[in-house]
């Protein structure tokens, strides 16, 4: 199964996580079939919304939303602490023009989104967190660093890589790494760092090879020591089922259940998160219809 690590380097200064992803972007291209810039698209924003939720304590839910106006049109995907995410793509037809994988083509320009929400799980709603910026470059790493700066006032560096392959599975690798600097980290390991990043081998190349997210922090800290504290298994996983499908008919109202009954003798419900389609028949339809009063 996939895994995510986080860590820490240089005295508690620079936070640190890593996660090869694969399985996940895997799951997420056989559910919404995906073009390959689009695969890689998804892939790269579910690699990143885990990365940005490992660091996270205080919340339950973790969204990424990019709204745009290249031909993938938006992209959504959520993450909990439990490390699951789901996510897809507005447009999974969406392709970059030529015969190369170019995401900032299909992304073009627009917002980038992060919306944390707590307080679920004990029945304590707090007023969600939301931030915003501007796509930076629409090659999504660099809009995960761009919004920390910008929102967070986070310096980080965030390589996020897919690499794809013209067969089944046709994901050959996938993960990613994310370096978030502290106030008081030393300037001169931050020149360290920036360094080391700018003459380190490709992050897909790493991954296509086989890395572990250990051997990705290894690439973006060089000989910086550095300390994992927690390492989790991570899975594409929605919180879709039948009975929320059932509950979202429900909520409709007796009268247009009703009229699903008689009129079309059945419903059907598609999750958008993970493309799953579930389907009421008229027993089910009565039942909603009997649970619900007059
Ligand atoms: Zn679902």
């Amino acid at each position: 199964m996939d895994k995510l690590i986080h860590g820490t380097a240089a005295d508690g200064t620079i936070r640190v996580m890593a996660a090869i992803t694969a399985e996940i972007v895997r799951e997420a291209v056989r559910r919404h079939q995906t073009s390959p810039t689009a695969s890689a698209a998804l892939g790269r924003v579910l690699t990143g919304t885990l990365l940005l939720g490992s660091s996270l304590k205080d919340f339950d839910r973790l969204t990424v939303r990019i709204e745009c106006d290249g031909a993938i049109e938006g992209i959504v995907a959520e993450t909990n602490a439990q490390g699951k995410v789901r996510g897809y793509v507005r447009n999974p037809l969406a392709e970059s023009k030529g015969n190369t994988v170019d995401v900032k083509e299909i992304i073009g320009k627009g917002m980038f989104h992060v919306i944390r929400e707590a307080g679920f799980d004990v029945g304590l709603y707090r007023e969600p967190y939301h931030g915003s910026v501007p796509l930076y470059t629409g090659e999504i790493g660099d809009d995960f660093a761009y919004y920390l700066l910008k929102s967070e006032q986070i310096p980080s560096a965030v390589l996020l890589g897919v690499a794809l392959q013209s067969e089944a599975p046709y994901i050959k690798a996938a993960g990613g790494v994310m370096l978030q600097i502290m106030p008081g980290a030393n300037e001169h390991l931050i020149t360290m760092i920036e360094d080391t990043i700018a003459h380190a081998p490709h992050l897909t190349k790493l991954i296509s090879e086989g890395a572990a997210p250990e051997d990705l922090v290894k690439m973006a800290l060089g000989i910086i020591d550095y300390e994992i504290l927690d390492e989790r298994e991570v899975e594409f996983k929605c919180s879709c089922s039948p009975e929320r499908a059932a509950a979202l008919i429900a909520s409709l109202g007796k009268a247009e259940v009703e009229s699903m009954l008689n009129e079309d003798k059945g419903a059907e419900m598609t999750c958008g998160f993970c493309n799953q389609t579930y389907h009421l028949d008229e027993a089910q339809l009565q039942e909603i219809i009997d649970s619900l009063s007059n």
